[in-house]
């Protein structure tokens, strides 16, 4: 084999992958520099006249220019970094140091499970010292500057404290089990890791809420009440199997306020954040007055009771269009394919016209090369290097080209469907709770949400299809009015 001309497909390996950081990156920042544009608006869109104050507007425009600027500082960082680190071999580095860590437990580098447990933890903790500043400046800056922070310092690190030893003690049977499927199950290892990834999202979503998230919040069952009875009331008027009803206390840390369901089958638990109205949800009640809430307003958004109510009726349009499932399916679905195509790469199998004719594609002897992988190549860093770099993989598939390297720009399309999907889903969601008769109130309670959260009310449209899960306020608002008059023009019809 030509040296010369290996060699050349080698760096252009590693040049390509920095190329595609460097592209994401850049594609991300337009987006970026957008929405700050838009953010730095100063009139009330139309939507919202008359809805929140032009005050309100601009404090809200005010805090998310104020965390996009720092968004856009920290990827520059971030992107800086990432290639120093390449470019330095710090790939290859790591894997190093990964052995010498687990050395002394008597392991060598034959046990490329244990490397690549260690190496995951080693990942991490980079990960960690990388992105503790800013979380830091963030917290206690930025969300302090505009009163959202509720953090101590304290707090703070033993949270990070906490999450460390939490993600290893998860990630250690993952990796350990995920690499061992994949070096065991051979050419369909595709398949049976899709298999082992699906029971640990099932496992992770059953433990989460009821072993994980009490180590960082308290949950106390909501006390009786009307706003109980009357979420009892939603509940059984829609036959949702609800068992627990708890509040949450999202105030410690942030007052962004929030609801949410979870649990399978019969087994239903509904949270309410106690930031949705505090002396409501059992805090801070003041003067022993009463709780029905109708004429109280607490510091929090102060939600009413029917407006809570609302709010719920929303997320139960979830659970009656079963929109967990479905995207649950959309999420595996998409693993399915992702690792197929790394099973495609891992196994490469047969040439590719294409490929050897662009002369950009490399083998994944070559890739792995590229990064100083010699003679190893380890299960993981193929991984890495797969869900990160790419070529051209969308126009690769549309051949179906068997020479795939890297699914990162194709990452793009599915990060732009995936919010797509959700963002179908709470406004289907939200029609639900307008045919159930709770629209004006969620409306209402929308409103107060997103002005309490200084939420993005008005943001650019492709900026929001990209990082937004939720439709903004005027887009919710808009799309409500719309489906509540189509209901008015049926019922009209039929009578
Ligand atoms: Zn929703």
């Amino acid at each position: 084999m030509g040296s010369e001309g290996d060699e050349g497909a080698i760096g252009a390996q590693q040049e390509l992958f920095l190329l595609f950081s460097v592209l994401s990156w850049a594609m991300e920042l337009y987006f970026d520099l957008r929405q700050h544009k838009k953010l730095c608006q100063k009139k009330l869109p139309q939507e919202l006249q008359g809805i929140v104050t032009e005050e309100e507007f601009l404090k809200a425009n005010e805090y998310s220019r104020d965390k996009i600027s720092f968004e856009m500082m920290s990827s520059g960082v971030n992107i800086t970094a990432t290639i120093f680190f390449y470019l330095m071999g710090g790939l290859l580095w790591m894997w190093e140091v990964s052995l010498i860590l687990i050395k002394p437990l008597g392991f060598s580098e034959q046990n490329e499970i244990w490397q690549s447990v260690s190496f995951c933890i080693v990942l991490y903790a980079k990960s960690i010292i990388e992105s503790a500043p800013l979380d830091l400046y963030q917290t206690f800056v930025i969300e302090e500057r505009h009163g959202f922070n509720k953090q101590t310092l304290s707090l703070w690190f033993m949270d990070q404290v906490k999450t460390f030893f939490l993600v290893v003690v998860l990630l250690f049977p993952a990796v350990a089990g995920g690499i061992h499927i994949i070096i065991w199950g051979g050419k369909d290892f595709w398949f049976y890791i899709w298999s082992f990834c699906l029971v640990l999202v099932l496992v992770f979503q059953t433990i989460y809420p009821q072993v994980i998230q009490p180590l960082f919040n308290t949950f106390t069952p909501l006390k009786d009440g009307s706003l109980k009875s009357a979420i009892e009331d939603l509940a059984r008027a829609h036959n949702f199997p609800l068992k627990k009803l708890f509040v949450v206390d999202g105030s410690t840390r942030s007052s962004h306020s929030n609801a949410y369901f979870y649990g399978f089958g019969n087994n239903k638990r509904v949270v309410l954040f106690d930031t949705l109205n505090l002396s409501l949800l059992g805090k801070e009640e003041k003067n022993g007055q009463d709780e029905t809430g109708k004429s109280k307003e607490s510091k929090s958004s102060g939600c009413k009771i029917e407006e809570i109510v609302a709010i719920l009726g929303h997320e139960l349009g979830h659970w009656a269009k079963a929109h967990i499932y479905k995207q649950l399916f959309v999420a595996e679905l998409h693993l399915l394919i992702f690792f197929y195509m790394f099973g495609y790469m891992l196994h490469n199998q047969g040439p590719c016209l294409l490929c050897a004719a662009t002369d950009l594609t490399a083998s994944p002897q070559e890739m792995y090369a590229a990064f100083g992988f010699q003679s190893k190549r380890p299960v993981i860093i193929g991984l890495i290097l797969f869900s990160n770099m790419g070529f051209l993989l969308l126009l690769l598939l549309l051949l179906s080209c068997s020479r795939l390297h890297s699914v990162n720009p194709v990452e793009h399309f599915v990060q732009f469907f995936q919010q797509f999907v959700t963002r179908m889903f709470e406004f289907e969601a939200d029609r639900f709770a307008v045919e159930q008769g709770h629209g004006k109130e969620l409306a209402a309670a929308l409103v107060k949400i997103s002005t309490e959260n200084k939420s993005n009310l008005d943001p650019d449209p492709l900026w929001s299809a990209y990082n937004n899960s939720h439709p903004s306020l005027v887009e919710r608002l808009r799309a409500m009015t719309a489906h509540a008059s189509v209901l008015e023009a049926r019922q009209k019809k039929s009578n």
